[in-house]
């Protein structure tokens, strides 16, 4: 731990901010443009959380940049500046395969319409029903309806369409055939407007900036700085309010606290269920968490090149779709991001970063000894999948290692290493807490709309809006 993390630090702030992912990032950015003192509070040594990337033997590897859609770029130009949004680029090469299909599309509604007609075959007034139902899915709609029931309005008994249109959403969100509807229409028409975007400079260089405007706008932040403690005050009964947080033992004022971690660790422990009212903690208790996920992080060697394969393959084995299938241990599952030197351009390397999706239980429980083995395991099956599309991949790599549920836990502190925070009833809890206690905020990944780096960003913009409010 850094010895002089608290140099210079003021004994109380407008706001602070804890946790530096990109709800976080953006919450600050607005506040300290907004003209509030804001400290920004990080555990980790760099700023990004799931948004972040880590180095190894000359290679970069991004954790969560595989895409998003491309409102990301107005969210960028509006809440941060143009220089970060002009950094966001359209991935063109999107490839699917799998025993039921294997294709290469841009991902948007006109392409996929040509798909679904051509290659599965569906009428096109299905076809336009099913995107027009979609998109005109918003937040205050009816929740009854599940994504399974919705895909069996259209494409009833179509497994494979099912497939076509759930797997890589559940990648995006983690959302499920069994959640509502909403969750997948919502982020699926995000997607759907204009394919998927990505970062030219990869998320070093982009979170990098992110930092430099923070700095600009006056916010103080102090990286390798665990909060233990959101500190609540209550000077007379039924009148309890945020006071400011403990941070590496040390106790900082503000008027108002906002949470970038974990919806529940930030409720039940940094909290404390005694601080809310017994309603707030059982609907509390009902909000579950997103699955977690599995990595394999690949560098090519210097001087070895790898031809143009797509920049982001979905690949399975599984004869067909199965959601349990997608988080087991042993799944085929798995997405493969390829970066390409013009990721980073002037860089010569290459490096391929396949994710699944996976249960934490499954990890959490091994001895050291098994989960080593474990973890070698999922690195061979992962190089396995790759050598269809790359043969002799492992002559070319020069280093691979991989990540798991603890992985994402441990860097992160989202409970059972949850990719996407909570699933949806996460929102209304999150949204409520400021009911509970003034001054108390959460912004973070929250179901939908509010993961992702799209959705997490959004997320960030009205947290900061309602503390503006809070403030004034
Ligand atoms: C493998 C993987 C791949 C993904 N791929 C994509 C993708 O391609 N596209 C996409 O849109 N999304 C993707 N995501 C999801 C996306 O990255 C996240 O939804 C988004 O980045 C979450 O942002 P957030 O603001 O909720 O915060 P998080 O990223 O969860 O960050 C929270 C931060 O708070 C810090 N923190 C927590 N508790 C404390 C504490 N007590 N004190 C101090 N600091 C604390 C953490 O260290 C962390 O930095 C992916 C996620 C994973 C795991």
């Amino acid at each position: 731990m850094s010895q002089d993390w608290s140099k210079d630090i003021r004994s109380e702030y407008d706001v602070i901010v804890i946790g530096g992912g990109l709800a976080g990032l953006t919450c600050a950015n607005m506040l300290a443009r907004g003209g509030h003192s804001v400290l920004l509070l990080e555990q980790h040594h760099n700023l990004g959380g799931l948004a972040t990337w880590f180095k190894r033997r000359g290679h970069i590897f991004d954790i969560a940049l595989h895409g998003f859609p491309v409102g990301m770029i107005k969210t960028c130009r509006k809440y941060w500046t143009p220089e970060i949004a002009n950094m966001i680029v359209q991935l063109k090469g999107v490839r699917f395969d799998n025993p039921q299909f294997s294709f290469t599309t841009t991902y948007d509604r006109e392409d996929f319409t040509r798909i679904l007609q051509e290659e599965f075959k569906i009428p096109r007034e299905n076809i336009e029903g099913f995107f027009d139902t979609a998109r005109n899915m918003n937040f205050y709609d009816d929740q009854g309806m599940t994504t399974r029931e919705f895909f069996e309005k259209f494409f009833p008994g179509r497994d494979d369409v099912h497939r076509m249109l759930m797997e890589s959403i559940t990648y995006a969100n983690g959302s499920t055939l069994d959640d509502p509807a909403i969750t997948y229409g919502i982020v699926f028409s995000n997607f759907m407007s204009k394919g998927v975007y990505t970062v030219r400079g990869g998320t070093d260089q982009f979170i990098g900036k992110m930092r430099e405007e923070l700095l600009k706008n006056g916010v103080d932040i102090r990286t390798k700085c665990l909060v233990e403690k959101i500190v609540i005050e209550e000077e007379k009964a039924e009148s309890k309010q945020t006071a400011g947080v403990i941070a590496n033992g040390k106790r900082i004022k503000s008027k108002a606290v906002i949470s970038n971690g974990n919806l529940l660790s930030t409720i039940h422990k940094l909290v404390g269920d005694e601080n809310f009212s017994e309603n707030f903690v059982a609907e509390t208790r009902k909000v579950l968490l997103n699955n977690s996920s599995c990595q394999v992080y690949m560098g090519i060697k210097k001087g070895e090149r790898i031809d143009y394969i797509g920049d982001l393959l979905f690949t399975s084995a599984a004869e067909n779709f199965d959601p349990q299938e997608l988080c087991s241990k042993n799944t085929t599952s798995r997405t493969f991001s390829i970066y390409y030197p013009q990721t980073r351009p002037g860089s010569d390397m290459y490096s391929i970063v396949a994710s699944s999706n996976a249960n934490y239980d499954d990890w959490a429980n091994l001895s050291e000894e098994e989960y080593r083995a474990s973890k070698k395991e999922l690195i061979q099956r992962t190089l396995d999948a790759l050598e269809k599309y790359i043969p002799k991949i492992r002559d070319k790599i020069d280093h691979v290692e991989a990540a798991t549920p603890k992985t994402f836990q441990r860097y992160t502190l989202h409970l059972s290493g949850s990719s996407f925070g909570t699933k949806f009833e996460g929102l209304k809890v999150s949204m409520g807490l400021p009911k509970e206690i003034p001054g108390l905020f959460h912004t973070g990944s929250v179901g939908i709309i509010m993961s992702g780096w799209l959705g997490a960003a959004n997320y960030g913009v009205i947290v900061a809006n309602d503390v503006d409010k809070f403030l004034s």
